[in-house]
């Protein structure tokens, strides 16, 4: 196979020449370096790598160019190649033009001119922009097969399982193939249900397990010891960040996440207001790039296993997975996050993953290409999945409950909103009902004021409307507000008589010494993937001073 290309454009030779070489020193092993004088020149080019069947990696093009400027160019190219990493080369003086490109072309970064030391200053910013793309492109077919159908709700658990943890599998959509259902029957032995998962050395399981088929593909999902210094409960971003810190101050450190790492950031399709990300990350890239500092650093990541309670009476406090296996640690983060709300509507639960989509489920977004979907809820999960769908589906409807969408979502997605022809916002209206066959056809809407009712075709209903926190595997003495959310710090004692020692409870403890909670399950937390990073990595500085008292 060829290898990608990475692509430079500079008017200027003698910098060309040197940007080329530094590339060529870096990443010719993996990368073809392709280099042209000026923006017409390497249009040329990039239609005729296209032609060729060719995949471009990424652009790194000058900025100030007399006859098409790098912008002018990025746009002209992204047409050919839009997964292609964008890069500008500006002097200081450009800045501004580059932070413009942001917008305008989607800029990745930008560099200033010189780069030198490479080392600094060039590949750590290429080598980030080259593992996104890589984790971006499409994936080739290694073996793990998935037949079913698109209506079928496990069907769609598998799915969405195997992509969170990056397993690259092929869905073989039983209705529309007849050789494959006759493969996937005769794997299945005769068993209806769905789905049928092959594996590349023909091991079949039929609508498996979460954890068993994890274990096959090659998922951690184990401890490799029984004892650590810090056990991190859940892997979204406040128990990533839980391990990285806890990892690099050389506490022995497991992770256990019982879905995939990311948590609920993981299904956001792009995170707007994370520091450091101008362009905005996606929920999935955030994760992989914290799996990988996490993973280098020392932490050990265990996933598919579930934390199924904890006792945390002793000095030593004990894990016990639902598995039966057991673990031990001297200090517990609990990061275990929460889970959007269902709703108690006549027909939610039947089309549960056949129409019916509890948070972003970007993996959906190719089945509803150039169809009307309807997101309801009105904060801003339910604002960023609508944006995401009109730019694949027909039509965008958005149901809210209340009487102006600005009442729960931040002024720029509600502009955003507005700015977009084909998303359409009923306010004071509820779904009260949802009918079907085999998946959803049909909803009908009641206006909250007038009581007027409506029925309306529907094939897709996307629903955000609030959270119950991930606490069910805790008990007392761990006290937490009635719709249980933790309490930690100051709370502990304004709420709750059970604290045992004379200290007062270090932030983010709660009511049992050593425990503490982090992230959106904690009582009072802010509920945003900025706070739930803070907050697991101060956690983990508290545990330090907690083990210095005991
Ligand atoms: C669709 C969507 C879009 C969002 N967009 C934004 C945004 O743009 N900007 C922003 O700042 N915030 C956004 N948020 C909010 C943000 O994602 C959350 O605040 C953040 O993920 C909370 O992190 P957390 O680690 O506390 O919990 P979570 O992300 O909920 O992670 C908790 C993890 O713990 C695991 N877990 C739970 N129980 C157990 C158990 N018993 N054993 C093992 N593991 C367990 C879960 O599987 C989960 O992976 C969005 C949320 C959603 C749903």
């Amino acid at each position: 196979m060829s290898r990608p290309v990475i692509f430079a454009v500079d008017d200027d030779p003698q910098v060309l020449a040197a940007v080329t070489r530094d590339l060529r020193v870096r990443y010719a092993e993996d990368y073809q370096i392709v280099s042209a004088g000026s923006g017409a020149e390497a249009l040329d080019a990039v239609h005729e790598l296209a032609d060729r069947g060719r995949a471009v990696a990424l652009f790194l093009v000058d900025q100030r160019m007399p006859s098409m400027s790098g912008t002018e160019f990025l746009l002209e190219a992204q047409v050919t190649f839009p997964e292609a990493k964008r890069l500008l080369l500006t002097a200081y003086a450009d800045t501004e033009a580059a932070i413009e490109a942001i917008n305008e072309v989607g800029l990745d970064q930008y560099l200033l001119k010189p780069w030198t030391p490479p080392e600094d200053k060039l590949y750590p910013i290429l080598d980030d922009a080259l593992d996104d793309w890589q984790a971006s492109a499409r994936k080739p077919f290694e073996g793990v097969r998935v037949f079913g159908t698109t209506w079928s709700p496990t069907t769609y658990e598998i799915k969405a399982f195997l992509a969170r943890n990056e397993v690259p599998y092929l869905f073989i959509d039983i209705d529309r193939d007849a050789e494959g259902a006759t493969l996937a029957s005769g794997a299945a032995d005769g068993s209806k249900e769905l789905p049928v998962v092959l594996l590349e050395d023909n091991t079949v399981f039929v609508n498996p397990d979460k954890s068993v088929l994890a274990e096959a593909v090659g998922i951690h999902t184990s401890a490799e010891s029984p004892f650590y210094d810090l056990i991190v409960v859940g892997g979204g971003p406040a128990g990533l960040a839980a391990a990285v810190y806890g990892a690099s101050e050389g506490l022995s450190t497991a992770m256990i996440e019982r879905e995939a790492p990311g948590g609920q950031a993981g299904t956001s399709n792009r995170i707007e207001n994370y520091l450091g990300f101008p362009k905005g990350v996606s929920g999935a890239d955030l994760a992989r790039r914290a799996i990988a500092q996490a993973t280098r650093l020392g932490a050990e990541l265990i996933t598919a296993a579930e934390v199924a309670s904890v006792d945390a009476s002793g000095a030593l406090k004990t894990v016990h997975l639902a598995d039966g296996s057991e673990l031990t640690c001297r200090a517990l983060i609990i990061a275990s996050g929460m889970a959007v709300r269902r709703l108690s509507v006549p027909g939610y639960e039947q089309f549960e993953g056949a129409g019916i989509y509890y948070g972003a489920a970007a993996t959906e977004a190719a089945t509803y290409r150039d169809k009307h979907v309807y997101v309801i809820g009105g904060a801003n999960s339910a604002g960023q999945a609508a944006v995401m769908f009109s730019k694949t589906s027909s039509k965008v409807t958005m149901i809210v409950r209340s009487g102006d969408l600005a009442a729960k979502m931040s002024a720029y997605l509600v502009d955003q909103i507005g700015a977009i022809d084909n998303i359409e916002v009923l306010t004071s209206t509820s779904v009260v009902e949802v009918t079907g066959s085999d998946r959803v056809e049909s909803i009908r809407l009641e206006n909250r004021e007038s009581g007027d009712q409506e029925e309306r075709e529907a094939s897709a209903l996307f629903i955000f409307v609030g959270a119950v926190p991930h606490s069910g595997f805790l008990e007392d003495p761990i006290r937490m507000n009635d719709k249980g959310f933790i309490y930690t710090g100051t709370d502990v004692k304004t709420f709750s008589e059970s604290w045992p020692l004379d200290r007062d409870p270090l932030p983010l403890e709660t009511s049992v010494p050593g425990v503490f909670a982090a992230g959106d399950v904690r009582e009072g937390a802010v509920r945003r993937v900025a706070s739930a990073v803070g907050e697991g990595s101060i956690a983990v500085s508290f545990v330090h001073r907690y083990l210095d008292t005991v």
